[in-house]
């Protein structure tokens, strides 16, 4: 069977963009405006030779008010059907209370977790990803969806947790 890694994280952090990255296709639905893409949409994707599904999340409603509980929510069908899953931040804006909720799902799943440092375009971003050391998941990965930057490293790591 082809592992599962499903993409988490709160709306515009960039996680569709992300996802056209692993493809190296524009297949994700990306938008400026929060709450664009449906429910867990699944794609074929392959690294280094190997093939695995990633899962696009999102669909929540831009409501400040219940979106900890629904990107949690969301999140949990998610990680329940992967084998993986890349937990993705805007490093620019670091760590907010709706990841601090994702991250309390991902450490009852169990499931192996990668951190994606998104929105590092340039080097001098890089500082912002180490402030999500804070997290408690480990290395964060400093990566930009939008230009490529940091995306091999990337990969390398979750084909190592998938
Ligand atoms: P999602 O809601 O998490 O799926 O986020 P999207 O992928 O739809 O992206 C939300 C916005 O962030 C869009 O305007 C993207 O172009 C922008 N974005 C995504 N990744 C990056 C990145 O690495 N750098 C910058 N500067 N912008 C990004
Ligand atoms: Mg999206």
């Amino acid at each position: 069977p082809v592992p599962v890694l499903a993409v988490v994280g709160r709306p515009n952090v960039g996680k569709s963009t992300l996802v056209n990255r692993i493809l190296g296709r524009r297949e994700a639905v990306v938008e400026d405006v929060p709450g664009v893409t449906r429910d867990r949409v699944p794609y074929d994707a392959s690294w280094g030779g190997r093939r695995f599904t990633v899962v696009d999340t999102g669909g929540w409603e831009p409501d400040a008010e219940g979106m900890a509980a629904r990107v949690a929510a969301q999140a949990e069908l998610a990680i329940d059907a992967a084998d993986a899953v890349l937990l993705v931040v805007d490093a620019r804006v670091g760590a907010q209370d709706t990841d601090d909720a994702v991250v309390r799902v991902l450490r009852r799943s169990g499931k192996p977790v990668v951190l994606a440092a998104n929105k590092v375009d340039d080097q001098r971003t890089e500082a912002d990803a180490a402030g999500l050391w804070s997290l408690g998941l480990g290395e964060p990965h400093p990566v930009s969806a939008l230009h490529g930057r940091g995306s091999g490293d990337l990969l390398d790591a979750v084909l190592a947790a998938l």
